[in-house]
């Protein structure tokens, strides 16, 4: 569920999000509830239940709770909702509302995700983040104190100037706070953004490439000493608090995608995938959905192998890796002998790691992980 509306359009940011200061949340309300009745009619997703939601943006905490629920309402009506899904919603702190946080627990979302990405008080200023370290603090406890146990904080590290102490000062003034889930990523300058062109004028000092992966393997080191699991290759969670909605993109199970900019995708009969993204712009998303009931911008289909191809991709970013037999289900062939000439080089180099059951990744793989990934199939 995409909402992608912001107060402010952050210089490096790549998604879909646009500065709206009064959206039309009604018209934005009545959009989604349609695309939602419209995609649980059609004959892929009909029918099925629903192991996730997840509220993206955008930012999803500027949106008034009875958008909210009225969205998971029509969800539990139109799709049936499995009893322990997970449902999850964006919060950026510079929105955070005590009021609306437990609005938003009542509506139904039960794991909240909060966008702190550093809580330097410069660093955030170069990020053109809304809130100050002081705010992204209070964010999380203002989640807590509505009743929020399952909680993501998002951060970011490689930012310009800022060596190895720097980012662990973030992280553990993070882990102090005890989320059950914590998202590390390494900034990238994105085409097409704001960044990237003054950074294409005047280059920003980013950190090297030594000091980048020093800063991936202590992001590592420290959360597994705080007993976080790296679920996967960015992402860390308590025991048994992984995000379920994120595991099943990587897992490459299907979605539907509502809202400006969304996407979605299936598993179709000839074991190849079908995908589909949105009208971007909200106003245009609003008024294709009056139209048309949908809102589909563009639409691709990937023969089987590509689909295979994609699924090692993001399979191989989970510590468990891809799993054999499910793979041999999905696509018919088993990945550890069809892909042996381009796999067993990798496994000589302790870089991959089989069993009769699994293909993964090792700690010193991680490093090459989009290089084995590339050579598969
Ligand atoms: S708050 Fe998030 S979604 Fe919005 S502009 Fe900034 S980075 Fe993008």
């Amino acid at each position: 569920m995409h909402i992608p509306f912001c107060l402010h359009k952050c210089h490096y940011c790549d998604f879909n999000s646009h500065e709206r200061l009064q959206p039309d949340w009604d018209a934005y309300r009545k959009a989604l509830i349609t695309e939602l009745n419209h995609w649980s009619n059609t004959p892929q997703f009909s029918g099925r239940k629903l192991h996730s939601i997840f509220f993206g943006g955008g930012t999803p905490s500027l949106a008034p709770p009875a958008l909210i629920e009225a969205i998971i309402d029509t969800a539990r009506v139109c799709c049936d909702i499995e009893d322990d899904a997970e449902i999850t919603l964006e919060a950026n702190p510079g929105t955070a509302d005590s009021g609306n946080f437990r609005a938003y627990r009542q509506a139904g979302i039960n794991r909240l995700s909060i966008g702190v990405q550093s809580l330097d008080a410069s660093e955030l200023r170069w990020l053109e983040r809304i809130h100050g370290p002081d705010e992204a603090i209070q964010a999380y406890h203002i989640a807590r104190n509505a009743g929020f146990t399952n909680i993501n904080l998002d951060l970011m590290y490689g930012l310009p100037e800022q060596n190895l102490h720097d980012w662990l000062t973030t992280l553990h003034s993070a882990i102090k706070l005890s989320p059950e889930h914590l998202s590390c990523y390494q900034l990238t300058v994105e085409p097409h953004t704001k960044l990237a062109a003054t950074h294409a004028q005047k280059p920003y000092v980013l950190p090297d490439d030594e000091t980048a992966l020093s800063m991936f393997w202590g992001t590592r080191e420290h959360l597994k000493r705080a007993a976080y699991t790296a679920y996967e290759i960015s992402n860390f969670a308590k025991p048994g608090l992984q995000c379920r909605h994120n595991d099943g993109y990587w897992l490459y199970h299907d979605y539907i995608g509502i809202g400006a900019g969304a996407s979605g995708k299936w598993d179709t009969s000839d074991q190849g995938i079908t995908r589909y993204s949105n009208i971007r712009t909200p106003e245009r998303y609003i008024e294709t959905i009056e139209t048309r009931g949908n809102a589909i911008n563009s639409q691709e289909s990937l023969i089987r192998n590509q689909a295979a191809a994609e699924a090692c991709w993001l399979g191989l970013r989970r510590k468990s890796g891809i799993n054999r037999k499910v793979f041999k289900q999905r696509f018919g062939f088993d990945i550890w002998q069809h892909s042996h000439a381009a796999l067993q080089p990798w496994h000589s180099r302790e870089k991959l790691a089989v069993t009769d059951t699994s293909v993964y990744l090792t700690e010193k793989g991680l490093a090459v992980a989009d290089a084995v990934a590339a050579s598969v199939l």
